[in-house]
């Protein structure tokens, strides 16, 4: 390979950093994918710096303006998703089809925020005062850090970068430095629509280096997060004490409950999709299935007979269901996991490593059976294809199951009983639920994100966006 590394885009022109970084295809490890330049702690200053320069401009040039650059980005987006869905599950690991899907999801979040741009509404409210008007409007807040995981490489991005340019604020982004490629594509596109210099900057490389500085400069004004548990707990805190607007998305530890009454078929299938779809590296994955006494047996033999013919292999295989885990590091991280829960003295089911035809950091899934909700298999999340299953006596105790975790990003249950449907939806501690549907797979034009641990700062997505990538000023007027 001697082209020069992909570089970074910072301030209106491709810059080359001061380190590289190799991207690797995780069901191939002899497959180097390309290489990506690591930007300098002063070029993330420099980014930021125009960003600043930049923000009023942007902010104050014709919604429509704004509306058409997103939508021209969501357009080649759509065009090229057979390309740039293949480069996803290259780098990441899901399935062709998965990848796809996740592309297509990025040019419609594009295409969503290219309508709201044009749609940012404020209020007039009668003041207490005769001949006073008042007026609450949305502002841009100014320069937007965003610091983004591997596990969706180009929808997390597009959800985070589209509402920000829709509401008129610039951006300096750091992709995660295991799957910089769907980024650094998403933001090839980007840098060929138009936007003044400044307006949209990529810094690649390790969050130590690169996302340090860009939660700890003074010209970032909002830091959106999604990543780690511990990660975004310091992100938060450093962020906040510099007195920037943060949002942070972080793990989840989500259950499914499967009553007595469900569809056993409803209940498998939307189990296997939950727990082990996109290699369970979702968090919003159903890491524990709680089933109640009635269906524990068949319930437990059907989904470990379903688990038996997934296909585990290469991603861009089409007949492939489940992918690789992204990383050595993580594989570990997930035999390990299950190996201190076979040691405190659970059974596993499946979890073999899978035979493939090339070097890949492939897992067949695992069940985990016999634990109890205390157990550190039901308390971290493991981020893998790895599903515990916990007995529940009835539809309150379940509940109590369900809720028992520092986690509350998404709930479900299967069931057919509109009482259990209704009644879990009000009592699960989640920001999201889900009735006789996966866990995982949300529409990308609503609210998403939890509560508890799950989530800090407003909801990311949909119009609620707004609360996070505006300010509101709220004017009195008379004359
Ligand atoms: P994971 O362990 O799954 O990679 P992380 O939370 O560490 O999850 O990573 C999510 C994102 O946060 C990545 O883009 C990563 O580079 C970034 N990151 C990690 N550590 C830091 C840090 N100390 N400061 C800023 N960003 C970080």
């Amino acid at each position: 390979m001697t082209q020069i590394a992909k570089q970074n885009f910072i301030s209106g022109q491709w810059q080359s950093g001061e380190g590289e970084i190799e991207n690797i295809n995780p069901s191939d490890t002899d497959d180097i994918i390309d290489r990506y330049s690591v930007a300098s702690v002063a070029q993330v200053k420099e980014a930021v710096a125009s960003a600043n320069e930049a923000a009023d401009v942007w902010a104050e040039v014709s919604p429509e303006v704004r509306a058409d650059c997103l939508k021209t980005i969501a357009d080649e987006i759509m065009s090229r998703a057979d390309e740039l869905g293949d480069l996803l599950a290259r780098e990441e690991g899901k399935t062709i089809a998965e990848a796809k899907g996740e592309v297509g999801r990025a040019a419609r979040v594009f295409q969503f925020y290219a309508g709201e741009a044009i749609r940012v509404t404020g209020e007039n409210v009668a003041s207490v005062r005769p001949n006073v008007d008042v007026e609450i409007t949305h502002e841009a807040v100014g320069t937007v850090g965003m610091i983004t995981p591997w596990n969706f490489p180009i929808a997390i991005p597009a959800w985070k970068i589209a509402p920000a340019l829709a509401y008129g604020n610039c951006v300096v982004f750091k992709p995660a430095e295991l799957v910089p490629g769907s980024a650094w594509a998403l933001s090839e596109i980007i840098s060929r629509v138009g936007l003044p210099d400044g307006v949209f900057n990529l810094t690649m490389g390790p969050g130590r280096t690169v996302g340090d500085a860009i939660i700890n400069a003074d010209g970032v004004d909002a830091v959106t997060f999604t990543g780690s548990d511990a990660t975004g707990k310091m992100i938060r805190t450093t962020a906040a004490e510099r007195g920037a607007r943060v949002q942070t998305e972080m793990g989840g530890k989500n259950p499914l409950v499967v009553m007595n009454d469900t569809d056993l078929n409803v209940a498998v299938n939307t189990a296997l999709n939950g727990a082990f779809f996109s290699t369970g590296q979702r968090c919003t994955a159903s890491s524990r299935l709680i089933v109640e006494a009635g269906i524990y047996d068949k319930f437990v033999d059907a989904l470990s007979e379903a688990m038996k013919n997934l296909v585990v292999g290469d991603a861009r295989d089409t007949s492939t269901q489940v992918g690789p885990v992204v990383s050595a590091t993580q594989q570990n991280s997930i035999m390990e996991a299950v190996e201190r829960a076979r040691t405190a003295g659970a059974e596993i089911i499946g979890g073999e490593p899978a035979a493939a035809k090339a070097n890949g950091y492939y897992l067949r899934p695992s069940l985990v059976l016999n634990t109890s909700s205390s157990d550190q298999v039901n308390r971290d999340e493991i981020f893998g294809p790895v599903a515990s299953i916990l007995k529940a006596d009835d539809l309150d105790h379940a509940i109590t199951l369900a809720n028992d975790t520092q986690f509350g990003l998404s709930a479900g249950i299967c069931t057919t009983s509109l009482f259990s449907a209704r009644h879990f939806k009000r009592k699960a501690k989640a920001g999201m639920v889900m009735v006789n549907l996966p866990t995982a797979g949300v529409d990308y034009h609503v609210p998403f994100g939890g509560i508890k641990g799950s989530s800090y700062g407003p909801r990311e997505q949909g119009s609620y966006a707004k609360q996070f990538y505006t300010n509101v000023k709220t004017t009195y007027i008379t004359a």
